[in-house]
Parts: structure tokens; sequence; C-alpha cells
């Protein structure tokens, strides 16, 4: 029957359960494959899915929402967390000038990154010098050169026959003679991590103290992401990551695998080739772009606006003492519509979609618009306590010719809607549910 039907869609709405590895079953594989798809590196899925699954178990469904999609949630708010919640600006020293350090492989966009920062920094009114070391490639001091032009921020260079350290050092002092607030340096990158590299970076590292060590990561690098960082962090130490070449298609993964292995925020990202491709990073839109499960996160950005979990909880204590009353339920019905068609969201639900079937959906949906029609014409006290209407034939001929229905339509609403509370109740209890329907139905 249909309200059998449908009393199993709205327990699913509800959840009714705590959430336990059977419930979530689905939810975890669609995780593990959206962090996998977006080049979370493989060890930093498993501990990450591990962790949320050990938090998540036996955490109470709230009422409205499913286990699955709580679940889905409650890793979206770990993602978030675990990136650091809100963005982290760019050191600012005390003692001027302060002294950022470019690292990473050659290639991944150190220099333009290194200029893009430069030209925010001089928008912010934070007078900014770049500095050439990348000796390796004459190519190299004339790209940083060139781009210096660009933006307006003088370039510190000594050719290509100095050695690195010795420029970084001399830039340093030369931008402290000048009041320069913060000199940025460029450095060379080999194709693959070898050891004379990191040993000359080291060496620059230690010649000027730098505030910041930023490791400049190619998006596109994927799984890769993880044992870089985690290399140039143990040798070097860093304190941040820029993240570029996020205007390709990449999920952006290796945000989380950095952040998981370092513990270091990424603090930019690189959105193009452009000198001003350049923006914060912000940990929430970073987490909605690696799970980007398209339905399910949909529906998880609808539930967070809509679903206030307090008012869930509210709603739940109501319906254990069996006070849920007509504008509760309203506010329910109201609910599900802002979030979309009811067969929208079941739709959006893993595993519901082929449950009821459209003809089925599109009654619900007429049901509850007329229950809603009905609730309209009840004054407030009749909403708070169904009861009244029960034992008043003149309310109820009141409220059917407010509403366009006649007495008995009126009469029905109010019975099924007193068997869906002791049933609701009932099965908030933890009883099987009694043989009460959906209003109406
Ligand atoms: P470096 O070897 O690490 O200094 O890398 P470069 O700064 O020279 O950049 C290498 C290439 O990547 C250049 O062609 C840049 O234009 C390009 N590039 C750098 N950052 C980005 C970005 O955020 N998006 C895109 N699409 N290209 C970028
Ligand atoms: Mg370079």
């Amino acid at each position: 029957a249909l309200s059998e039907r449908f009393e199993s869609a709205w327990k699913t709405l509800r959840g009714q359960d705590k959430i336990s590895e059977s419930n979530i079953t689905e939810a975890l594989r669609e995780v593990r494959r959206a962090l996998l798809e977006a080049d979370v590196s493989f060890n930093v899925v498993k501990e990450f899915v591990a962790d949320v699954q050990a938090k998540a178990q036996g955490a109470e469904v709230v009422t409205g929402v499913a286990p699955d999609q709580q679940f889905i949630k409650i890793v979206y708010d770990e993602l978030v967390a675990l990136m650091g919640d809100a963005n982290e600006p760019l050191a600012d020293a005390n003692r001027k000038p302060t002294v950022v350090l470019m690292a990473g492989l050659q290639g991944t966009g150190k220099t333009t990154a290194a200029a893009k920062l430069a030209l925010q920094l001089r928008k912010q009114d934070r007078s900014t010098m770049l500095v050439a070391t990348d000796v390796y490639r004459p190519a190299a001091v004339d790209q940083l050169i060139t781009l210096g032009k660009q933006i307006d921020v003088p370039v510190f260079e000594m050719g290509t026959d100095a050695n690195p350290v010795d420029i970084a050092r001399a830039g340093i002092i030369k931008a402290r003679e000048e009041g320069v607030d913060t000199v940025i340096v460029d450095t060379a990158g080999r194709l693959q991590i070898d050891q004379d590299m990191m040993a000359e970076l080291e060496q620059v590292k230690t010649a000027i103290s730098p505030d910041e060590v930023l490791l400049v990561v190619d998006a596109m690098t994927g799984q890769e992401a993880a044992t870089l960082t985690q290399t140039f962090h143990e040798q070097i130490g860093i304190t941040g990551a820029i993240l570029t070449k996020m205007d390709g298609d990449s999920r952006g993964g290796a945000a989380l695998s950095i952040r998981q292995i370092s513990g270091k925020p990424i603090k930019f990202l690189g959105i193009g080739e452009k000198v001003e491709a350049l923006q914060p990073f912000y940990p929430d839109r970073m987490a909605s772009r690696i799970l980007g499960m398209g339905d399910v996160l949909t529906l998880v950005e609808k539930a967070q606006e809509e679903v206030d979990i307090a008012d869930a909880e509210k709603l739940q204590a109501k319906i254990l003492e069996a006070k849920f009353d007509f504008n509760d339920f309203l506010k329910q019905t109201r609910l599900m519509k802002n979030m979309g068609s009811l067969t929208g969201i079941m739709k959006l639900i893993p595993g519901m979609s082929n449950k009821l079937s459209a003809d089925q959906l599109q009654q619900g949906e007429a049901q509850l618009r007329r229950c809603e029609a009905m609730i309209n014409s009840m004054t407030k006290q009749e909403r708070e306590d169904p009861d009244l209407l029960a034992n008043s034939p003149s309310r109820r001929r009141r409220i059917a010719k407010g509403s366009g229905y006649v007495d008995k339509d009126i009469s029905k609403l109010v019975s099924d809607f007193q068997k869906m509370r002791s049933m609701m109740k009932q099965m908030g209890q933890g009883g099987m549910p009694g043989m009460g329907g959906f209003p109406g139905m």
C-alpha cells in the first residue's frame, strides 16, 4: 500500500537508528571512491575514512536526516576541520622583512606563484622584492625579471654564475637596507626529488631563516603529492603550501594529502597562468570540491542549509513525548519542500530512487499539499492541540469550509495524524511501527 511505502520513505528520511557500519555501507563506499577520484593518496584515504567511521559510529541519527546522509555530512565537516577550518594568511613577521622561501619540483609553478604573491602583497601595500636563485637555467632568471616588470616589483638577481645561497643572503640584506616589507625567494627545482636539490635548498633555508617555507604543488600531481610532501617536510620543514593549476580538472585531493601528512595549511591556490590568478585557500570550498559527488554532495549542502540540527533534536524529543503537533508537521513538510520536491529528495538518497515509483511520489506530494491546505485553515491553538479537533465537529466544519474540503477529510486528517503520532512515538522508542499511516492515506 502507498501508506506503507510512504512510511518506509519517511523512516529513511527521518532516520531511526544510530549510525552503524551497516546503514552507511553505501555512503562509506561513495566517500572512499570520491576521495580516491579526487587523487587523495590511498593511505591518506584509508586513515581518514577509518577515523571518521570510528567517530561517527554510534552517533544518534537526527530526525529528518538519513544515516547515510548524516555520515556524509560528518565526513564533510571532518574534511573541513582537517584542512584547517579557515584560511590562513601569509606570514607577516614582526621583524622586517618577512622572508618567504618557495620550494618544490620544477614546473610546478614556483616562479609564477612567487610573482602572483608579490602582486597581491603590493596591492595590500606591502612592499615586496623577488630574489632569483634558480641559476641552473638562464631562462629562469629572465622569467622572473619579466614577471617583476609586469607587476612592478623589483627583482634581485646576480646572474647565473653566483651561488644560490649567496644570492639569497645578498637579496635579504638589500631588502633590509631598503626597508622592504616582504622578500620572496624563488628557487630551482628538479624534475624529481634528488639529494643535491634538497641539500641546496636546506643551505638556502639555513642562510636566510625564512618566516615561511611554501611548498608549491601541482594539483595534477595526484597521488604523488603525498610522498612529495613527506620528503620536503622531513628534509626542509615547510610552513605551508600553494596548490597550483587548480584551474585544470583536478579535484584537489592533494590538498588533503598535504595537510594530513605535514599538518601544515594550504594557503593559496593557483588558478591560471596569469599573475592575478591566485586565490586564498578555503577549506570548506576544497572539501566540497574533493567530495564533489554530484547528487550526494548537493544533498549535503541542502541539508546543511535547511536542517537545523538543534531544531531537529527538539522535534525528536517531541515525537518521543507524542507532542508532535500540526505545526511540527507543517515545518517538516516545508523543510522537505525547501530541499526540493519529495521526488527530487528521494532520488538523491542512495538506494531510495528505485523504491518508489514516480506515480507514488507524485501522489505523496499531492497528499502533502492537501494536508498543508487543511492545516493552514486551523487556528494556532488547533495546530498545537490536535485533540481539540477530534472533539469538536464545529471546528472541523469551519476548517473544511476555509480550506475547500469536506468534514470527512478533516476528520480523517485528524485521526490519521493521531495514529501517526502514536506510531512515531513507538518508532522513536525503538518499537515496531504500528499500523498507522501518513495523514490522509
Ligand atoms: P617552476 O618551474 O616551478 O618555477 O614553474 P613555473 O612558474 O615556471 O610554471 C611552469 C608552467 O606552469 C608555466 O607554463 C606556468 O604558466 C604554468 N602555471 C603555473 N601556475 C599555474 C596555474 O595555476 N595554472 C595553470 N594553468 N598554469 C600554471
Ligand atoms: Mg621557476
